[in-house]
């Protein structure tokens, strides 16, 4: 018998499979005020408004989602895949549920999903384990997590340049791509500009010369649906914190043809078959890739993040960003001392400069009006060069982000300016 074999005995209920009944949202509708009457990280201290505008970081945690966590942590809390115990074994069910909603969030299978730390840890693993390592074509917009991961693990790299409005240009990789690369891996939606990758293309590019597609869709899932086999990808990466659901876990999609063909790429518990001193057999995907006790209780909140995304639905969340998005622009467009990073539809991400206004000191300014933006280079060093910029500031939104959010970020740049002369 292997390690994953279970025995159940008196199975009753499974942790976090009703997570989203505690807080059952209305479907399709995003009536703001109620949205954020969900999120208890949305004041501040003293009680206020606090205007989040760092969605793009990590996102604010919806009640249900903290509910489902603090049982699964609490009431419910057991380890997975060894218990001869009910509680175990009930432990187990939740896991493996939390798994199949997530693979369903995305239109995936159950066994296509692996859970990783987060989305820099499944593009590492994807990274270090795909079979033919080659060339790999990334973007010039990418994240630290989608370039660093490929120069450690041995790949030769080559960046696609973006068109002038900040996407990733796919008439460009179209004259780059040769039979040598092996992959590509592109983000699905840009953390710095909100660019939307034409993810169909860019697959049938990546196909059309052998090679597979790996898109990065940290800022991809929280912000549009997200269909794999619509998209025609071959692996999907993402973070449960950026998607409402708890740090420390996240997912990498990868085609069940493609992950048996992986080896695993950390050793320990939980990912064999059979270990003896002489030859160690390793279990199939998803397990070859889980090693060791796996993040049970964020499984279990990242599965009720995803009821609680899904039952708005993502198609209404994409609308209800892109307004914020065109209200920002507009509102930073009338001042003639900004420069605005991006393209005009990007998704619930606005990057821009303010001429002689450092963005860190925009952003300590803005904190004083409870509004919180980013500033930096939003680990895209790369993206920053290309920009001829050293830092921009950034806003980007969330299903409970409301035109009061866009109001207090315009006033407070406003009062920036002022007190910079
Ligand atoms: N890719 C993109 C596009 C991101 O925005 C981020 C997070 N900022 C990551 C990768 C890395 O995600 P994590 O730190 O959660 O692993």
């Amino acid at each position: 018998m292997s390690e994953h074999d279970l025995i159940l005995p008196r199975i009753g209920k499974v942790p976090g499979a009703d997570a989203a009944l505690h807080h059952p949202p209305a479907d399709g509708r995003l009536p703001d005020a109620d949205r954020k009457a969900d999120f208890p990280g949305l004041r501040t201290a003293a009680g206020g408004p606090w205007h989040y505008l760092d969605t793009a970081a990590t996102a604010q945690k919806p009640q249900g989602v903290i509910d489902a966590v603090t049982r699964a942590m609490g009431a419910d809390y057991a380890t997975v895949h060894r218990g001869v115990y009910t509680r175990s074994a009930e432990m187990t069910l939740g896991y493996e549920a939390a798994r199949r909603r997530v693979a369903q969030f995305i239109g995936g299978r159950e066994d296509e999903v692996v859970f990783t730390r987060g989305a820099t840890e499944a593009i590492n693993l994807a990274a270090y384990s795909y079979p033919r390592k080659g060339r790999v074509l990334l973007s010039a917009l990418e994240h630290h997590s989608n370039i660093v991961p490929w120069q450690l693990a041995g790949w030769q790299v080559d960046v696609c340049p973006l068109t002038p409005d900040g996407r990733i240009d796919l008439d460009a990789a179209e004259r780059m791509l040769t039979r040598d690369h092996a992959m590509v891996a592109f983000a699905h939606v840009s953390n710095v500009l909100g660019s939307v990758l034409d993810a169909r293309r860019a697959a049938d590019l990546a196909h059309g010369v052998g090679a597979v597609l790996l898109l990065d869709g940290c800022q991809a899932v929280p912000r549009l649906p997200v269909d794999v086999a619509a998209l025609d990808c071959d692996f999907y990466a993402f973070s449960g914190h950026k998607l409402y659901g708890p740090t420390g876990i996240g997912a990498l999609w990868g085609r069940a043809a493609l992950l048996d063909a992986m080896p695993p790429w950390q050793g320990g518990g939980a990912m064999i078959e059979r270990v003896t001193f002489e030859r160690t057999s390793y279990a199939p995907p998803p397990q070859r890739f889980e090693a060791g006790t796996p993040a049970i209780v964020e499984a279990i909140g990242l599965a009720a993040a995803c009821d609680y995304v899904a039952a708005i639905g993502p198609a209404a969340i994409h609308a209800h960003e892109a307004r914020l998005v065109a209200a920002t622009r507009e509102g930073l467009r009338a001042m003639n001392d900004v420069r605005l990073f991006g393209p005009e539809d990007s998704a619930g991400i606005v990057s821009f400069a303010l001429d002689g206004i450092h963005p860190h000191d925009l952003g300590t300014i803005l904190d004083e009006e409870d509004v919180a933006i980013r500033a930096g280079h939003h680990c895209a060093q790369p993206l920053m060069d290309r920009l001829g910029v050293p830092a921009t500031a950034r806003a980007s939104f969330g299903l409970y982000s409301d035109q009061d959010d866009v109001a207090a970020l315009i006033r407070g740049i406003e009062r920036t300016r002022r007190i910079f002369g």
